[in-house]
C-alpha cells in the first residue's frame, strides 16, 4: 500500500511526469545552491546583488520565458513553469518575481504582440538573462483601474514620443527593456523601449518591508523618442497588458504555494523538535491542529495549481479560473505563513528562519498582479453577471 508522506499527504507527485519532475528538481537545486545560502542576506540589506549574473543563471537553466517557444525559449508546458515558479517562490517571492516579470509579462507581450523583428531583436537575450525585462502598466494614479493611464505616447512624424510616469516596476533599475503601456489617440498601446533611451530614468523605490530582495522602481518617461515600429503591432487596448498579467498569475498560483510550502515545513520540524512543559511542542492538541489546516490548505493550492495548469496546457484555461486560484492560493499562503510563525514563537519574527520574509513578501503578492478585490470583484461578475467595478 502506498505509506503517508507528511511532505506530499495527497501524493500529487503522482500526478507528474518524469519530464515535470526533472523541471522541479533543476529549479530546486539552483535555487538551493545560489539563493537559499544569501536570501537572509540580501532581504535585510533590501537589495539583490549579482542579480545580472542570477538572470544569466535563471536563463541557463531554462526559467526564463519557459512556456514560450521559439526564439531560445524552453517550450515548457504549463504546468512546468508552474513548478519552477513554485520551486523559485519557495526560495523567496523575490526571486520568482524576477523571473515572472522577465518570462510571463515582458517576453510574453513581445512573444504574443510583437512583430517578427522585435521577437528576433529581444527574445534570445531575454530567455538567457542576458537582457533583464520590465513591464510599465501601474501609474502613481492608476493601480487597479489602468484605463484611466495617463502616460501618452504621441506620434511625431514617423516617430513616437512617450511622456509619462510609471510607479512599482519590478525589475526596472536593472532592466535593459521596458514593455510601456500608454494612450495613443488609438487607444492603449504597448512600446518596446531600450531603457538606455533619452528621457528615460528609473530610479529605484526604496524602504519596502516587503519583496526586499527585488528591485522595485519608478520609470520616469521623459519625451522619450521611438522609432516607428517601437510599437506592438499586434494588439490595442487594455486587453493587451490584461492577458500578460493573467499569464503571470497563473505562475503566482503555483508561486505562492511555494512561500507557504517553506513556511510549513519549517513550522513542522520546529514542532517536532521544541519543547515545552515537557514534550515537543508539536505534540499538544492546538498545534496539531494548526499544521493540519496548514496541511489542507497547501495542499488543495497545489491541486487547484495542477488544475488550472492542466485547463492550460489543454487551451481551456480561463481568465475567471486564474482569479479563483490568485485570490484562494495568495489569501492561504499568506495566512500559512502567519500560523506558522506563532507556532516559532518568538523564533517567528527572526531572518534567521525564512517565515516572516514570506509572509511579508506576501503582502506583496497579495496586491500585485491584480488585488484580492479585484479578483473577487472578477469572480463576483462572472458568478452573477453583474459589473461591481464602478
Ligand atoms: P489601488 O488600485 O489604489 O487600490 C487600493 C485598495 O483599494 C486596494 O485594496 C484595492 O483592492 C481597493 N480597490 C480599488 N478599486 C476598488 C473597487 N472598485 N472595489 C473595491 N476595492 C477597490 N505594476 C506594474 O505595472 N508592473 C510591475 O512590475 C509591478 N510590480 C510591483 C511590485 C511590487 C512590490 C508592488 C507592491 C506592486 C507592483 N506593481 C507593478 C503594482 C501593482 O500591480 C499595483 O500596486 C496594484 O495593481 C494595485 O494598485 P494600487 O497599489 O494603485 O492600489
Amino acid at each position: 500500500a502506498a505509506v503517508f508522506d507528511p511532505h506530499d499527504p495527497l501524493g500529487i507527485e503522482d500526478l507528474l511526469s518524469p519530464e515535470d519532475i526533472a523541471v522541479r528538481d533543476t529549479v530546486r537545486r539552483w535555487a538551493a545552491d545560489r539563493v537559499l545560502p544569501h536570501i537572509a542576506q540580501w532581504y535585510e540589506a533590501g537589495e539583490l546583488p549579482g542579480v545580472r549574473e542570477l538572470a544569466r543563471e535563471l536563463g541557463a537553466i531554462g526559467a526564463l520565458g519557459m512556456q514560450l517557444s521559439g526564439y531560445g525559449c524552453a517550450g515548457a508546458s504549463a504546468v512546468q513553469y508552474g513548478l519552477a515558479c513554485l520551486e523559485l517562490e519557495a526560495a523567496d517571492s523575490g526571486i520568482r518575481s524576477l523571473v515572472s516579470v522577465q518570462g510571463s509579462l515582458a517576453m510574453y507581450a513581445i512573444h504574443r504582440f510583437g512583430s517578427e523583428e522585435q521577437k528576433q531583436q529581444w527574445l534570445p537575450a531575454m530567455a538567457a538573462g542576458e537582457t533583464i525585462g520590465c513591464f510599465g502598466l501601474t501609474e502613481p494614479d492608476h493601480g487597479s483601474d489602468p484605463a484611466g493611464m495617463r502616460t501618452y505616447a504621441k506620434r511625431d512624424g514617423g516617430d513616437w514620443v512617450l511622456t509619462g510616469r510609471k510607479m512599482w516596476i519590478t525589475n526596472g533599475s536593472v532592466a535593459g527593456v521596458a514593455v510601456v503601456w500608454a494612450r495613443t489617440d488609438d487607444g492603449i498601446r504597448g512600446f518596446v523601449v531600450p531603457t538606455d533611451s533619452p528621457g528615460l530614468s528609473a530610479p529605484e523605490i526604496r524602504h519596502k518591508w516587503s519583496l526586499r530582495a527585488s528591485v522595485t522602481s519608478e520609470l520616469v518617461l521623459d519625451e522619450v523618442r521611438l522609432p516607428a515600429d517601437a510599437v506592438l503591432p499586434e494588439v490595442t487596448g487594455l486587453r493587451g497588458p490584461l492577458s500578460c498579467l493573467s499569464h503571470a498569475r497563473y505562475g503566482i498560483v503555483w508561486g505562492s504555494m511555494g512561500a507557504a510550502r517553506t513556511s510549513f515545513e519549517t513550522a513542522l520540524d520546529y514542532a517536532r523538535t521544541r519543547e515545552q512543559f515537557g514534550k515537543p511542542i508539536g505534540g499538544f492538541q492546538l498545534t496539531q491542529a494548526k499544521l493540519a489546516d496548514m496541511a489542507v490548505e497547501l495542499h488543495k493550492g497545489i491541486l487547484l495549481a495542477h488544475h488550472l495548469g492542466r485547463r492550460m496546457d489543454a487551451g481551456s484555461l480561463r481568465p475567471e479560473q486564474v482569479s479563483f486560484g490568485k485570490l484562494n492560493n495568495v489569501r492561504e499562503a499568506i495566512e500559512i505563513c502567519r500560523t506558522a510563525r506563532t507556532i516559532l514563537g518568538a523564533n517567528g519574527i527572526s531572518l534567521e528562519y525564512p517565515v516572516m520574509r514570506h509572509a511579508t513578501n506576501l503582502e506583496s503578492v497579495l496586491t500585485y498582479e491584480g488585488t484580492v478585490e479585484m479578483h473577487q470583484l472578477v469572480l463576483g461578475k462572472a458568478l452573477t453577471g453583474l459589473d461591481a467595478f464602478r
